[in-house]
């Protein structure tokens, strides 16, 4: 969830809560298709990476709506290469048998290192956007009148008086 909600960060902070839906989405999609009488094995066709880029592709170059599907590829995406960090890894494609992995799938779920990868991403991408904070502006399909929720610029919204000293000196420290 946290490297969805940075890879979404990316693109534009409004499409943050949808990226970490879809974020979860290869696990829970499993279900999903189970209900519907798929059998479905776990990290595989939910789980493959081609399919999630050509979703950022398709949602990004042919048809969205305010973002909402590129969002969630692109939550789906960053689960998928989260997988591929472990030693089971992710199906590259559909119909490639082997496995993709990254950084030579050496990580566990449920261990520490899990921590320390989703630092250093969220880091990379906040390093991303801080070095082009055009990024923030550049999205087509969203309004985006200055106002970001989830990240207040404390020191701004108190200099024109929308809050007040007691409330800047509480939240400064709230990056989020
Ligand atoms: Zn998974």
């Amino acid at each position: 969830m946290i490297i969805g909600a940075s890879f979404g960060a990316v693109i534009n902070p409004l499409i943050i809560p949808v990226a970490v839906l879809g974020s979860t989405a290869p696990d829970w999609l499993e279900y999903v298709l189970k209900i519907f009488g798929y059998r479905v094995k776990h990290r595989t066709v939910t789980h493959v990476l081609v399919y999630w880029l050509a979703a950022i592709a398709f949602f990004k170059l042919v048809i969205d709506y305010r973002a909402i599907g590129l969002g969630f590829a692109i939550g789906g995406f960053s689960h998928v290469i989260a997988d591929s960090f472990t030693i089971a890894g992710v199906p590259f494609s559909p119909t490639s048998d082997a496995r993709f992995h990254l950084f030579g799938g050496k990580l566990r779920t449920g261990n520490a290192g899990e921590y320390v990868v989703a630092g250093i991403i969220a880091l990379l991408c906040a390093g991303w956007i801080h070095l082009s904070p055009a990024s923030f502006k550049n999205a087509p399909t969203l309004e985006t009148s200055g106002f970001l929720p989830f990240f207040y610029d404390w020191k701004k919204e108190y200099d024109s008086g929308v809050v007040d000293g007691a409330e800047w000196r509480e939240n400064r420290l709230k990056f989020i």
